[in-house]
């Protein structure tokens, strides 16, 4: 699933391409995708406005238009925004097409159809359920090591699982939560209130760095991830832990282990990711 890395790049490909952009035409290929619209109603309310924004809130896409609405895109599993200059074939994945200036368009274009696609009134885009509940931007200055540490000490539950909720931190999904706690060092299964003052210093830092370095690479490509451009990410080279299940520690040499915490699949170093009695299950 794209994570916070993922989203941002396909946000920022598409940027240069959207702002200025009329819709001049909707085709709704597959309408289940669609969460709060029906396709006469979208068809009704995208065609003839200007698009003037394209922004993110953790891993939701918002799509600002003229007259004050917005297109909310959660991608999910495979869900790919791809923006075509010269207009491009419909595909048996394509579920929604987005016409353009001629010929240029937006297609949606998802395998396993989980993404999903809502239209809200501007203001009222944070009000969207999956996006209230969402804790602060990490890369944002509303993320800090004390906000951190006073979301943490409210939850006894596996640090591992705190951090894929979405409420104390947004954006993080199972890569970079993985690939943070093994930076800062802290077991995937200690208790989010038994974290030190020092240890939460080094989770703020390494969540900020991991992140960061993934946007720079354009992000993970593991099985369906592309930008806007349909160009996938590098950073799955520069991965530490996530998906690297018995093998050697890139920093001790110790074989990897793999555990499910959570129901999600979690890779840690035991020797640079010691475990604690304060753990737990
Ligand atoms: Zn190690």
């Amino acid at each position: 699933m794209p994570e916070l890395p993922e989203v941002e790049t396909v946000r920022r490909t598409l940027l240069p391409h959207l702002v200025g952009q009329m819709i001049t035409g909707v085709e709704v290929l597959r309408s289940t995708q669609l969460k709060n619209v029906s396709p006469e109603v979208l068809k009704e309310k995208l065609t003839g406005k200007e698009i003037r924004d394209v922004g993110r809130r953790g891993k939701y896409l918002l799509i600002y238009l003229s007259q004050g609405e917005v297109l909310v895109v959660h991608l999910r599993m495979t869900g790919r925004l791809l923006f075509y200059a010269e207009g491009h074939e419909v595909t048996p994945h394509t579920r929604l097409l987005i016409e353009l200036i001629p010929p240029a368009e937006l297609h949606l274009h998802d395998v396993r159809s989980f993404a999903m696609v809502f239209l809200l009134p501007k203001a009222e885009e944070c009000s969207l359920p999956g996006i209230a509940a969402l804790g602060p931007e990490p890369l944002s200055a509303d993320f800090t090591p004390a906000g951190l540490a006073a979301a943490l000490a409210r939850h006894r539950s596996p640090i591992k699982n705190i951090l894929l909720g979405q409420r104390v931190v947004a954006g993080l999904g199972n890569i970079y939560v993985d690939e943070a706690l093994f930076r800062a060092g802290i077991n995937p299964l200690r208790s989010a209130n038994s974290l030190t003052a020092a240890e939460v210093g080094r989770l703020f830092q390494a969540i900020r760095t991991v992140l960061a370095d993934a946007l720079g690479s354009g992000g993970t490509s593991i099985r369906d991830y592309v930008n806007g451009h349909g160009v996938p990410g590098a950073f799955q080279q520069k991965l530490a832990v996530y998906g690297r299940k018995g093998h050697p520690c890139r920093r001790c040499g110790t074989t990897l282990v793999g555990e499910r915490i959570g129901g999600r699949s979690t890779v840690y170093c035991p020797l640079c990711q010691p475990n604690s009695a304060k753990s737990v299950k």
